[in-house]
C-alpha cells in the first residue's frame, strides 16, 4: 500500500497551474501537499489537508474524483491521472488521530451546532479550533448524518466516523444525542441558555414521495429509510426489487439489496439517463443491477409497478409519455427520488425564512434571516455532496467567528 502511494505521488508533475486543484470544490492544496509528503513531512501534509478540509479523509473516499481533482489532472490527457484520492487518503487517515488536534484555549463563548453530518462536523471542529465552547445537538443516537446513516459500510467504514467522534470529544466539543431542535427545545431555548450563535446543518432527511396510487402499500419503501438500517428490512424484500430513481442513493440501495440476497434488482429511470456518478453506476451494474430507461411510474400495485414508456430529446428531457402503462413485476419497491428538509427546525423557528423548496434562506456568508443563526450543507442547497457541505461550512464557521468577534468587541 505505502509503496503504491509513494510511486503515485512521484508521478505528480507539480504543475505551476495545477488543473487538479481547480477541479476540486474545496480547492485542496494539490500539488503542495503531495510535494510536502515527498519531502518526508507527512505530518505537515496531513495538517495542510485537515486545515483546508476537516473531512479530507471522508472526501478521499466518497468524492466523485473522476469528475473533480483526478478528472482534471494533466497526466490524464495521455494516460492515467495521478491517483490523488489514494495519496490524500493515506495522509489524512493517519493524521485523523494526530495529537496536534486537541482542545484550543477557551474564549468562553458558547455556540450551538444543530446536526452532526458533514456540515455540523466541519463547523464544530472549526469553531473548537478557534476557541469556542461548542455543543452539538443531534436527533439521532450517534454522529455522522448521512455518513453513518446513509452511505453503506462497504463504501465508507463507520469506524472512520467513530474516530471523528473521538477527535471531537478530545477537542472539547460536547455532543447531545437524541435531541431534535424544533421539538422539545427550539432556537429560543438555545439563546436563553447562553448560546450566542447557532448553526443549522440539519440536511435533507425526508424522502420525496412520488404521490402516485399504491405508494402506501406494505412492500413499498423509501431508499433513505432502508439505508439507515437495512437489516430491519430482511425478510420483506423478496427475490425481486424495483428501484425508482437512478441517483447515488439508488445505487447504494441496489448494491445493499443485492448483497442481502435480492436476486433481481432493476433500477428504473424516467428519462434515458442516470444522475448517479459514473463510478457508482458501474459498481451497481457489476454487482448485478439492471438499468431500465424511459419508464415513468404511474401506479404501484401488489404485483409491482405500472410504468408508462417515455421518449426523451437529445438533452434527456421528457418529450412524451405513453398512455398505455404496463406492469413490471417485483416483490418490493424502493423509491429513491431525492430528499427534502425535515421541516421541524425551519418551521418552528420564528423569523427563519425558507425558499420555495423549503430550504433555509441564507445570505452570502451563511447568515439566515434570524440574527445569530447560520445554516450550511444540504439544508441550504438541497441534496448535494459531502465536499460541498464541508466547503460551505468552512466559510460559515469564519462568518460566525466574525459575527461573534464584532459582537464582543462592541460590548
Ligand atoms: C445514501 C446517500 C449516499 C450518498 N453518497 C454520497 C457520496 O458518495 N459522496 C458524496 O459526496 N455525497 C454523498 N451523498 C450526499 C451527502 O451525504 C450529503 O450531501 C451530506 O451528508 C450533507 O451533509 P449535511 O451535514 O448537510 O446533512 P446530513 O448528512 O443529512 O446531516 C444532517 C444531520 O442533522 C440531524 N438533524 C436533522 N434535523 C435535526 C434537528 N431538528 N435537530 C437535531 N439534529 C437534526 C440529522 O439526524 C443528521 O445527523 C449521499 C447521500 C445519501 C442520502
Ligand atoms: S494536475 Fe496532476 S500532475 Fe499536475 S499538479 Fe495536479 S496532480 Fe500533479
Amino acid at each position: 500500500m505505502a509503496h503504491n502511494v509513494i510511486a503515485e505521488a512521484k508521478r505528480c508533475l507539480n504543475c505551476k497551474k495545477p488543473l487538479c486543484r481547480t477541479g476540486c470544490p474545496i480547492n485542496t492544496p494539490i500539488p503542495d501537499f503531495i510535494q510536502t509528503f515527498l519531502k518526508g513531512d507527512i505530518d505537515e501534509a496531513g495538517r495542510m489537508l485537515f486545515d483546508n478540509n476537516p473531512l479530507s479523509v471522508v472526501c478521499s473516499i466518497v468524492c466523485n474524483h473522476g469528475n473533480q481533482c483526478q478528472g482534471h489532472c494533466v497526466r490524464g490527457l495521455k494516460g492515467a491521472p495521478v491517483e490523488i484520492s489514494t495519496i490524500e487518503n493515506f495522509i489524512s487517515e493517519r493524521y485523523l488521530d494526530s495529537l496536534e488536534l486537541t482542545k484550543a484555549p477557551s474564549n468562553g463563548i458558547k455556540v450551538a451546532v444543530v446536526g452532526s453530518g458533514p456540515a455540523g462536523i466541519t463547523i464544530s471542529i472549526k469553531m473548537a479550533q478557534l476557541g469556542y465552547d461548542v455543543t452539538v445537538f443531534e436527533s439521532k443516537s450517534d454522529i455522522g448524518g448521512v455518513l453513518r446513516f446513509g452511505i453503506p459500510e462497504f463504501r465508507l467504514p463507520k469506524s472512520i466516523i467513530d474516530r471523528y467522534k473521538t477527535l471531537m470529544l478530545r477537542m472539547g466539543i460536547k455532543i447531545k444525542f437524541n435531541i431534535t431542535i424544533g421539538k422539545a427545545f427550539g432556537i429560543e431555548e438555545l439563546f436563553r441558555d447562553g448560546f450566542e450563535a447557532i448553526s443549522i446543518g440539519t440536511g435533507v432527511t425526508w424522502p420525496i414521495s412520488l404521490n402516485i396510487k399504491g405508494e402506501t402499500l406494505g412492500h413499498v419503501h423509501y431508499g433513505v429509510h432502508f439505508l439507515e438500517k437495512p437489516e430491519a428490512y430482511r425478510g420483506q424484500l423478496g427475490d425481486s426489487m424495483i428501484i425508482i430513481g437512478a441517483g447515488n442513493v439508488a445505487m447504494d440501495v441496489a448494491r445493499t439489496a443485492l448483497r442481502m440476497g435480492v436476486k433481481d434488482v432493476k433500477i428504473t429511470v424516467r428519462s434515458d439517463n442516470y444522475s448517479a456518478s459514473e463510478e457508482e453506476k458501474e459498481y451497481a451494474e457489476y454487482e448485478g443491477a439492471e438499468f431500465v430507461y424511459n419508464k415513468q411510474p404511474v401506479e404501484i400495485t401488489d404485483e409491482g409497478v405500472m410504468f408508462a414508456d417515455t421518449v426523451c430529446d437529445e438533452e434527456h428531457r421528457l418529450v412524451s409519455v405513453s398512455d398505455t402503462p404496463t406492469l413490471m413485476k417485483a416483490d418490493s419497491v424502493m423509491i429513491c427520488i431525492s430528499q427534502r428538509p425535515s421541516n421541524l427546525i425551519l418551521s418552528q423557528t420564528e423569523g427563519l425564512e425558507t425558499n420555495e423548496r423549503g430550504l433555509a434562506k441564507i445570505g452570502e456568508n451563511g447568515e439566515t434571516t434570524r440574527e445569530g443563526v447560520f445554516a450550511s450543507g444540504d439544508v441550504v442547497k438541497g441534496a448535494k455532496t459531502v465536499v460541498e457541505a464541508s466547503e460551505q461550512s468552512k466559510r460559515v464557521a469564519l462568518a460566525m467567528h466574525e459575527y461573534l468577534q464584532k459582537k464582543h468587541n462592541k460590548a
